[in-house]
């Protein structure tokens, strides 16, 4: 099958055949529809995170169930599924507690061992499947814990966004920071993750949503799916900015872009008592200073992993949602790209004026 491989970090991918094995007892083989183009990504081929290589990166993305392992009772051929990172054991501390996406052992009994032949090869060797989907392909062999049916009228285009971005937004919304009905919240960054989180507020029942970017038409579509205010970064203090337009800050502040700068700025747009979370990825090894005087004014600064999911109960709600139009996902698809235009798609990634591109398999 073809695939979009990451040999050397950093470095771009490369379009390449790779082979993908068969099923064993607990895994799916799924035919990938579409998958997104994700920041982190970005990270891992920029070298921001470290992950070993060859590597076949994408990590959002839905498609059909092509066959299933032998004690797979979950899933069937024909199934609409979305892939999720979150995959999960059922049974460690952190499953049984009713927090799936910190399992234990995601990267140990929901992957294949290392006296295993692997899932994927590339010219005979281990292509190592990233964070065990590897959705940049035409096929993913995954774990069945890493999937979730949904209904068939679904587009799939739109499900793939649900499986990242999408989760990442909204779940940090509902599940991380559980933001009650006129709560005040301020949204920092406005790509994929950032309109979700926007969006989720909206559901949520949030009062003033502000959405925070240095980029105009990030800030229109975020006007478009639920930002009541918009504040441009490069036209000055933005955190003077949101704490004017507020009378001293928000309930809550969302950091979706994964920079120190920014992490600190949400921390300072809080009222007394409010809640700062940490979405984006930042860089290992970078420290985020705040002034702990503000911990007397019982401010919480705290991260959020993929919107603290449950995701095979949330995504399927989100799913609903989009049908009934609460959920926008139209906006928020900026193209649909072919595998081959994937250098490209994450060049534009770079300049931080898209949304999201998408591409589509056929
Ligand atoms: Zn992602
Ligand atoms: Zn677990």
């Amino acid at each position: 099958m073809k695939a979009a491989v990451l040999r050397t970090i950093p470095g771009d991918l490369e379009i390449t055949q790779v082979e993908v094995g068969e099923p064993g007892p607990r895994e799916v083989l799924v035919k990938t529809a579409a998958a997104g183009l994700c920041h982190s990504d970005l990270h891992f081929m920029e070298g921001s995170y470290p992950y070993p290589t060859p590597t076949v990166l994408g990590h959002e993305s839905a498609g059909v169930v092509e066959a299933v392992g032998s004690s797979v009772t979950e899933f069937a051929p024909g199934d609409h599924v979305i892939s999720c990172l979150s995959v999960f054991c059922g049974h460690c501390s952190y499953c049984t507690e009713g927090r799936p996406s910190l399992c234990a052992n995601k990267g140990v009994e929901t992957v294949r061992g290392m006296d295993e032949t692997p899932r994927l090869t590339v010219d005979g060797e281990i292509a190592h499947q990233f964070l065990n989907l590897s959705s940049f392909a035409e096929k993913m062999l995954v774990h069945e814990n890493a999937l979730v049916k949904i209904r068939k009228d679904m587009p799939l285009d739109k499900a793939a966004l649900i499986g990242c971005g999408v989760m990442t937004g909204v779940g940090a919304v509902f599940r991380t920071a559980k933001v009650q009905p006129g709560e005040t919240v301020a949204v920092i960054g406005c790509g994929g993750v950032g309109l979700a989180a926007i969006q989720g507020a909206r559901i949520a029942g949030a009062g003033r949503i502000i959405a925070v970017d240095m980029v105009e038409s990030k800030l229109e579509i975020a006007r478009q799916v639920g930002a009541t205010d918009t504040v441009n970064g490069s036209e000055g203090d933005a955190v003077a900015a949101v704490v004017e337009m507020t009378g001293g800050g928000v309930h809550h502040a969302f950091e979706a872009i994964g920079l120190k700068v920014t992490a600190e700025q949400a921390f300072g747009m809080l009222r007394t008592g409010g809640t700062a979370t940490v979405i984006g990825m930042i860089p290992i090894g970078v420290k985020v200073e705040v002034d702990g005087f503000q911990f007397l004014m019982e401010k919480k600064i705290q991260g959020s992993n993929m919107g603290s999911n449950q995701f095979r109960t949330d995504m399927p709600r989100l799913v609903d949602m989009y049908l009934d139009g609460r959920l926008m996902l139209d906006e928020m698809v900026s193209a649909h790209i072919q595998l081959e235009d994937i250098n490209e798609g994450f060049d534009q990634m770079k300049t931080g004026s898209i949304a999201r591109n998408v591409i589509m398999f056929d």
